[in-house]
C-alpha cells in the first residue's frame, strides 16, 4: 500500500502517520519528494487498513498495490480453477452448456425440455423453483414441488441440476436436490446467503448483479472462497445501460477482463443478457469467441406460453441450432463442445451417466 501525503502536510503529520504504521507492527518506507512525501507500507493491505490510513491528518490518498481479492485472483499462482459438477468440468477445454426453462412449470414442460436439451448436447439442466420476480403478482415458482420435478428430470436424463436459491434459510433444502446452486443477479451481494453457501461445499454459479462492477463481482466470489468453498463459476448476464432495444446489455468485455484477473471459470447467459430470443444465438457465438467457458440458455417447448421470460426462450429446434453454431466457434478457438446425443425417450428406462459418475 502507498500513502500519498498532501503537499501541505508538514513534518508533524508525516511523523504521526509513520508512528501509526509502526504501532501496527508494519514497516514504513519514506520517499521524500520536492513537492510531497510518499510512504510505502508493507503488509497493510492484507489486513484491510486502507480506510484507516485514509482518515489520518495530512493524507491525500491511499493506493492499493495488491488486489482486494486474493483467493479468486490469478496473482495467487494457483492457476486456472476447474469446477466439477459430477462429470462436467467448468474451466477445462470443454465448453459447458447449461440449458432449460426459466421456471419449472409442470412435469410435462420440464421433461420435454430436459429431453430436448440433452439430445442437443447440453451438459446440465437449469430451471428455477424459487423465482426472484420483479412483481409480487408474477409467478413465484413451484418451490419444493419444482425441486422434486428437477430431481425427477435428473433421474430420467442423467443431467445434473442447476437451480437458484434466494435465501439462506432455503440453502439446506435446495442443496438436497441441486447439483449446483445458483445465486441470482439480485442476490450477488447478499453476503449472508454467500456465507451460508460457502459452508455447503456444493458448486455455486454466481451471477453478476446488473449494476455490479468487476471488482464487486469478484469480491462476492471472494466471500465464497474465503468461507471455504472454491467451487465457484462466474456468470455474466447483462447489465443496465441506457440501451432500450434489449432487456440488458451483455457485457462481453468482462469475459477476457475477468480471465486476466481471476482464476475462476466464467460463463455467459445470453438469454437474460439480451432478453430477446433472436439475439441469443449470435451472442452465444460471440461469448465463446470471447473466451467464455460455457453458456446458460433458457429453452421452453412453447415460449409463447411460458410463465416467465418467454421472450428470451429458445424453442428446442432453435437450441439445436445454437449447439451447432457454437461447435464451429469452439473449434476455431481450440475448445470442444459436447456433440448432440441420440434423442431420448422421456419415459423409457435410462441409465444415468451422471448418477454412475457420482457413486
Ligand atoms: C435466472 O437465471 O433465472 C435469473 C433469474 O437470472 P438473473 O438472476 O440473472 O436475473
Ligand atoms: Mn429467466
Amino acid at each position: 500500500m502507498i500513502i500519498v501525503m498532501k503537499s501541505t502536510a508538514g513534518e508533524p503529520e508525516v511523523e504521526s502517520v509513520l508512528n501509526r504504521i509502526r504501532s501496527m507492527g508494519l514497516t514504513p518506507q519514506v520517499s521524500q519528494g520536492a513537492e510531497r512525501t510518499i510512504i510505502g507500507v508493507i503488509g497493510g493491505e492484507s489486513i484491510g487498513l486502507k480506510e484507516e490510513f485514509s482518515e489520518l491528518a495530512g493524507v491525500e490518498s491511499v493506493v492499493s498495490v495488491l488486489k482486494p481479492y486474493t483467493l479468486v485472483s490469478r496473482e495467487n499462482g494457483n492457476g486456472d480453477a476447474v469446477v466439477r459438477v459430477g462429470p462436467v468440468n467448468f474451466g477445462s477445454q470443454e465448453i459447458v452448456v447449461i440449458a432449460g426453462p426459466c421456471s419449472v412449470e409442470s412435469e410435462d414442460q420440464l421433461m420435454r425440455t430436459a429431453a430436448a436439451v440433452k439430445a442437443a448436447g447440453a451438459s446440465l439442466l437449469r430451471g428455477g423453483a424459487f423465482k426472484p420476480r420483479s412483481s409480487p403478482y408474477s409467478f413465484q415458482g413451484l418451490g419444493r414441488e419444482g425441486l422434486k420435478l428437477l430431481a425427477q428430470a435428473r433421474e430420467v436424463t442423467g443431467m445434473g441440476i442447476v437451480t437458484e436459491v434466494m435465501e439462506s434459510g432455503d440453502v439446506a433444502l435446495v442443496a438436497e436436490y441441486a447439483d449446483m446452486l445458483q445465486v441470482g443477479a439480485r442476490n450477488m451481494q447478499n453476503t449472508n446467503l454467500l456465507r451460508t453457501l460457502a459452508k455447503t461445499g456444493k458448486p455455486v454459479l454466481l451471477k453478476r448483479n446488473f449494476s455490479a462492477t468487476l471488482n464487486e463481482f469478484l469480491m462476492s466470489a471472494e466471500y465464497l472462497l474465503a468461507g471455504g468453498n472454491d467451487q465457484v463459476v462466474l456468470c455474466e448476464r447483462g447489465i443496465r445501460t441506457f440501451v432500450d432495444y434489449t432487456r440488458n446489455t451483455l457485457d462481453l468485455n468482462i469475459v477476457p477482463a475477468l480471465k486476466e484477473l481471476s482464476r475462476l471459470p466464467i460463463i455467459v447467459d445470453p438469454s437474460h443478457g439480451t432478453g430477446r430470443s433472436d439475439l441469443v444465438i449470435p451472442m452465444s457465438r460471440a461469448s465463446i469467441a470471447a473466451g467464455a467457458d460455457g453458456l446458460m440458455v433458457e429453452v421452453h417447448p412453447d415460449p409463447s406460453k411460458a410463465f416467465s421470460d418467454g421472450n428470451q426462450a429458445l424453442t428446442p429446434p432453435a437450441f439445436e441450432e445454437l449447439m451447432q453454431a457454437i461447435q464451429k466457434i469452439a473449434a476455431a478457438v481450440g475448445r470442444t463442445v459436447q456433440a448432440p446425443r441420440k434423442a431420448l425417450g422421456v419415459s423409457g428406462a435410462h441409465v444415468s451417466e451422471y448418477a454412475k459418475d457420482r457413486q
